[in-house]
């Protein structure tokens, strides 16, 4: 029998091996490039019930894809093994995601008497690290970085007693024979400390800031009730306000942060360890510098042993932030975070078991009532790279190289795709490194030569450069709205058409403008636009991306006033001498490229609310814009009327932003203007979608793009839709933003494909 699936590295031979000796069968089990081949010899009736248990009783990491039986003579084997691992051919064999630590290693680390009592390397066939350490596959011990640790004779015999629980776990290991901790000074030193945990610990309890090598990458990490550490932190890493993630030691520890729905709590819990966002309990805990402006908290719970002793040995909630400068993605390797984190770490806390693949924590945001999946803001660690399935076969092999911000890669044959980790912000030079080191990886581990490249339409990302560089291959691009809608479709195993109502920052149009609040009519291969939010200027091009208050004065100008006055709660970030310079460019239209982004209009409201001017990470404006609105709707809706504009629709927001102007300098409130806003858009964007589908014949819409992470009008936009009897997709296995590109132009590039192929 061949099994394909996520076999390797899942218990999945010892769990064939147990059942073929409880049947009484003969012969053996192996792991190859394709999966998981067997041979089982024995009477018909026990081998039919072989074949029926295969599937249903596999372990739980285990996917099993299919199970294809064929007939071959009796050997007349004596007994069933467990035979050496084969290579060669074409590797299919699945890599499966890092695992949580689980219940019976944490028993181990916790008794005395074990010979494993708090080592933090512990772990075992159901759980540890898998994909951030292999280096190639078959899944072996000698293709991870586990390679140069030689097992003693007690973890040899349970590696090779097929009744142990670590049978061919592949990273085992234990004090005698495993990796090692060690704490250093900044400089690279040795402390010398005997219990270099405890001595970490200590110093963190003193108020220190401790960099601490994790699964995928380096943390930093302090007491997040120490507001003189948070700070200390937040200054050395030149971050002003995105928020800090929280480990806290266990469930009831989260709970005193904050305010969790039984399905936050089994996101918490489960064995991908997410960081969860949730409303931040009034009473937190928590150092004003963790997160400040926001009402949020991203909290995750320990995901290896060393997380686990080392909150307990604290005793307290952690920051444990990405270990990295601003905008530099997360460092990983030994020798590089140390010359990148001496300067922000008093101590290192670090172990010689080298991180093969970097990979950030995953964040997640509950959609609460609205449907169990949360929406996934990152998808890295725990879920990367397991496979996501492809509704048409891509009959050659595809790489997509994604966007530029937030961006992941995809690699796709047959009905199979491969979303990368988070790779990061590609304007950074290191960042374009891992993209093209992690392409490379990818390529090896899923035997996947990459014959299509699918990149944007932007010429000047450089995945759109990496895509055009490569040689000896055809390249195919899809524009950047239609690769969200195409994603979210795939991934629900649609394949349209569908309207697509698509928001975000940024995305190059067809026309070079910038769009960014489309509605589109189309099928996961093509589409057409069939809408859009009523375009303005943005004054000085990307720097109003930093600066809202540009946008607020553009779209100011746009709504009729000639000569707007700064409003009073932008008068003191923004000087009336610069407000006119402007107020002239967004006029004149001279360096200030078109645009029809959603995301801008959100930033113009958030600053003429007076809450952000400028802002420091993408999408701070319109989340806290967000926040401010709270959780209800109130008062009515602003008007945003739905034109038709020729051929298309336009949401026409100058009434809009006409209103907000002038409630706010009526001295209404920040929430109720906001909450308005929200509504505004959610009942318009239902309106211009229910449109399109009644014109064009279809009740299936999609709504993503990163504006859609904001819950307050993902819940009223999904309601209203439903209200009208239409079917509403929202982006569930991949971020509704620009991490979801890749897979979406891979998606795209496959139904192209398929339609090549068709007879003209
Ligand atoms: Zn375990
Ligand atoms: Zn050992
Ligand atoms: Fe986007």
């Amino acid at each position: 029998m061949r099994v394909t699936g996520t076999v390797q590295g899942v218990g999945f031979r010892p769990f064939v091996y147990r059942l073929a000796r409880e049947l009484g069968l003969t012969g053996y089990v192996l792991n190859d490039d394709r999966g998981v081949l067997l041979e089982a010899e024995g009477g018909r009736s026990k081998v039919d019930a072989f074949l029926t248990r295969l599937a249903i009783d596999a372990p739980p990491l285990a996917t099993v894809e299919r199970v294809s039986p064929e007939e071959v003579e009796p050997t007349g084997a004596s007994g069933f093994e467990i035979a050496a691992s084969r290579r060669g051919g074409t590797p299919l064999a699945l890599v499966s995601p890092d695992v949580a630590t689980c219940a019976a290693c944490l028993l181990e680390m916790a008794d005395p008497r074990d010979r494993r009592y708090r080592y933090p390397f512990t772990n075992c066939t159901d759980c540890g690290p898998r994909f951030t350490i292999v280096r190639d596959v078959p899944y072996d011990r000698p293709l991870t970085t586990m390679a140069e640790f030689e097992m003693c004779g007690l973890c040899r015999a349970e590696y090779g007693d097929p009744s142990d629980r670590r049978f061919h776990a592949q990273p085992n290991a234990c004090p005698k024979c495993g990796p090692t901790l060690t704490l250093l000074e900044p400089g690279g030193e040795s402390v010398g400390a005997d219990d270099p945990l405890a001595a970490a610990a200590e110093a963190l309890r003193g108020g220190a800031v401790l960099a601490v090598k994790g699964l995928g990458g380096y943390h930093l990490a302090c007491r997040a009730g120490d507001e003189v550490a948070c700070a200390a932190l937040r200054s050395r890493k030149h971050r002003e306000d995105k928020p800090f993630a929280l480990m806290a030691a266990n469930l009831p520890a989260a709970r005193e942060l904050v305010e969790l729905t039984a399905s936050e709590e089994a996101l918490l819990l489960g064995s991908e360890r997410p960081i969860v966002v949730a409303r931040r309990r009034p009473d937190a805990p928590v150092a004003h510098s963790v997160a400040p402006g926001s009402p949020d908290l991203g909290v995750m719970l320990p995901y290896t042993p060393l997380h686990h002793l080392l909150l307990a040995e604290v005793g307290e909630t952690l920051v444990m932030t990405s270990g990295n400068l601003s905008d530099e993605p997360i460092a990983y390797d030994d020798a590089e975070a140390l010359r990148r984190l001496s300067s922000i770490a008093d101590l290192l806390l670090v172990h010689d078991r080298p991180i093969h693949v970097r990979a950030d924590d995953s964040v997640v945001r509950s959609l609460g009532d609205l449907r169990e999946a949360p929406l996934m803001l990152r998808r890295s660690r725990g879920y990367a790279p397991a496979s996501i399935s492809l509704p048409v076969d891509a009959s050659r092999a595809v790489l997509a190289c994604g966007a530029e911000l937030k961006s992941t890669f995809c690699l796709a044959r047959g009905r199979r795709a491969w979303v990368s980790h988070h790779i990061g912000d590609l304007k950074n030079y290191e960042t374009l490194r891992s993209f093209e080191e992690g392409v490379a990886h990818f390529e090896r581990l899923f035997a996947v030569s990459p014959e299509v490249v699918v990149c944007d339409l932007h010429p000047d990302y450089l995945s759109t450069r990496y895509a055009l560089a490569r040689e000896g291959v055809e390249t195919m691009a899809v524009q950047h709205h239609h690769a969200h809608l195409a994603a979210c479709l795939a991934e629900h195993g649609e394949q349209g058409p569908a309207v697509g109502a698509i928001y975000d920052g940024t995305g190059y149009g067809e026309d070079g403008t910038v769009w960014g609040g489309e509605l589109l009519f189309g099928d996961i291969a093509s589409y057409e636009r069939a809408g859009s939010l009523s375009p303005v200027p943005m004054p000085g091009g990307e720097r109003a991306v930093l600066e809202p208050w540009r946008m607020a004065c553009s779209w100011l100008i746009a709504a009729g006033h000639d000569r707007p006055s700064a409003p009073s709660a932008l008068a003191e970030a923004v000087s009336p001498e610069r407000w006119e310079q402007v107020a002239a460019l967004a006029r004149s239209g001279f360096g200030s490229p078109s645009t029809s982004s959603m995301g801008r209009l959100f930033d113009a409201v958030s600053a003429l609310c007076g809450l952000r001017s400028t802002v420091t990470y993408e999408g701070q404006a319109a989340i806290e814009l967000e926040a401010a609105a709270g959780a209800g709707f109130e008062g009515e809706p602003y008007s945003l009327p739905v034109r038709d504009a020729g051929e298309r629709l336009e949401l026409d927001a100058r009434e809009t932003v006409c209103a907000v102007a002038r409630d706010l300098a009526r001295g209404a409130g920040t929430a109720l203007v906001a909450a308005r806003f929200h509504a505004a858009v959610a009942v318009a964007t239902a309106e211009a979608c229910t449109r399109i589908a009644a014109a064009r014949g279809t009740d299936l819409v999609v709504l993503s793009g990163g504006v859609f992470n904001n819950r307050l009008l993902v819940e009223r936009t999904f309601a209203l839709l439903e209200g009208r009897g239409l079917r509403v997709l929202l982006p569930a296995l991949l971020p509704a933003g620009d991490g979801g590109i890749s897979y979406g132009q891979a998606a795209a590039a496959a139904a192209r494909l398929a339609g090549s192929r068709l007879p003209t």
